[in-house]
């Protein structure tokens, strides 16, 4: 039966769900909801307006519109309980739920949660009274440390504090001054942990995962990882500072225990769940849990992946996943280039046209849109702070990176901001170790 799929959200990421979805000969049509001016008309694809925030009316649409499946993008509205909303409605929805994700919306439940199930991650403790935090920072036998606000802050509330001073000036700011609002209720306070990130993500059905290759983001918004944090300005995958066995024990002691642990307490994890990882001289660290796609690891990994992400979700929500038959291009590599508003992270104007979208497309690229709108009698004009990402699929990191970054020049709009050095330092760890390519 051909199915219609719904996909909730409107960025970069679900531009590439949605074209992923389109491939599937299951799948006769993609909506996507509130989606951007690259999933408005294109093919199978189109926008919806339904309401996203009322999950009644979500669910009274889809049963109204026949949708077969619903995948959440952000993770927003997996913490406000969608996917629990609409099974109880009888819709079949991909995503964890309420109680699952909350391994992403309560730093201090993930915490917590690795401490019980003996999931290696930083020291740390959390408070809801600041003069406790800042007499734990004054005390703690770590001399940097990293302040989180535990809640949902878009990626923006971690404080990398250089010293004991600046740790409790974070937390007064985040406390006191609500610099995140409600997400600042309580903070976590953990040790500065050193070495490379990478992203290691697994499809779950409750029981089994499906260890996707690794990927690396880059969160700075310069060349040289300089300038303020992002919310991703480019990743590649896969990551060759994470070898087979790497992975494999990462899998074990992170992602499959991570499932096996939340089943165990009631919760069964089931969806996308991703690992960012410290690389450290000890081990693996994690750092923090996902409940979805990365977004841009998003735009590496679906192009990489090689089986039917329709059948691999209803594997997933039927519990029969098979981590054998989740299966990845090989020796290729993939690389996106985020093109941004100028003056993000910070204010940036929108609205500005966007020239050289089809060039892009004919040589060889793909172009997923985020903070994009359709312009009233026809072009395309920016609407957001990410506003789209080129991903090229080659046979090596540097020839995917030159391909994204040649579909990048043919792409303009006013001010536009993007790196030229995705992949640098798997770039620097190939040429220091194998020579330059993947296959060596
Ligand atoms: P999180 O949302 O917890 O992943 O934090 C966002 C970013 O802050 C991470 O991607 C890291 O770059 C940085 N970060 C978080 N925790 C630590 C830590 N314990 N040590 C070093 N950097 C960290």
């Amino acid at each position: 039966m051909s199915e219609r799929v719904l996909v909730i959200g409107s960025g970069g990421r679900e531009h590439a769900l949605a074209w992923k979805f389109a491939q599937s000969p299951h799948v006769q049509q993609v909506l996507v909801a509130p989606g951007n001016a690259g999933t408005a008309n294109c093919g199978k694809i189109s926008n919806s307006e339904v309401s996203v925030n009322n999950h009644s009316i979500l669910a009274q649409y889809c049963k109204d519109h026949k949708v077969g499946l619903v995948v959440v993008g952000p993770e927003v509205p997996l913490a406000a309980g969608m996917v629990d909303d609409l099974t109880a409605a009888g819709v079949l929805c991909f995503g964890p739920s309420a109680r699952a994700a909350q391994l992403e919306a309560s730093k201090s439940f993930s915490k917590a949660f690795m401490d019980r199930h003996n999931i290696p991650t930083a020291r740390w403790s959390s408070f809801t009274d600041p003069q406790q935090a800042c007499a734990y920072i004054r005390d703690a036998d770590f001399p940097a440390l990293v302040v989180k606000a535990s809640g949902l802050a878009a990626g923006k509330g971690v404080i990398v504090a250089q010293d004991k001073d600046e740790a409790c000036q974070a937390v007064l700011d985040i406390m006191k001054d609500k610099a995140f609002g409600s997400a600042g209720e309580t903070v976590v306070v953990e040790e500065l942990l050193d070495g490379q990130e990478v992203s290691c993500l697994c499809f779950s059905d409750g029981v089994t995962v499906a260890p996707m290759p690794p990927a690396q983001d880059h969160k700075r918004l310069l060349d040289g990882d300089m300038g303020p944090n992002t919310g991703g300005m480019g990743a590649y995958c896969p990551t060759p500072q994470v070898s087979d066995e790497l992975l494999q024990e990462i899998s074990r002691s992170v992602l499959q225990k991570t499932v096996d642990g939340m089943r165990e307490e009631g919760a069964p994890y089931v969806g996308v769940l991703y690992a960012g990882l410290m690389l450290t001289a000890q081990g693996p660290r994690v750092l923090e849990f996902n409940c979805r796609f990365g977004d841009p690891e998003c735009q590496v990994l679906l192009p990489l992946l090689q089986s039917d992400l329709y059948e691999v979700c209803m594997q997933t929500l039927r519990c029969e996943l098979d981590s054998a038959s989740v299966q990845w291009l090989q020796d290729c590599a993939a690389v996106t280039v985020v093109m941004a508003s100028g003056g993000y992270p910070n204010a940036y104007r929108k609205g500005l046209e966007i020239s050289g979208l089809s060039q892009a497309s004919e040589m060889g690229v793909q172009v997923f849109h985020a903070g994009t709108a359709l312009k009233e009698g026809g072009g395309v004009i920016t609407s957001g702070g990410r506003v789209l990402t080129v991903t090229a699929v080659r046979p090596t990191l540097e020839s995917a990176l030159q391909s994204a970054n040649e579909g990048v020049g043919a792409i303009s709009f006013p001010d536009a901001v993007y790196r030229r050095d995705i992949g640098h330092r798997a770039i620097t760890y190939l040429t220091h170790t194998r020579g330059l390519t993947y296959k060596d």
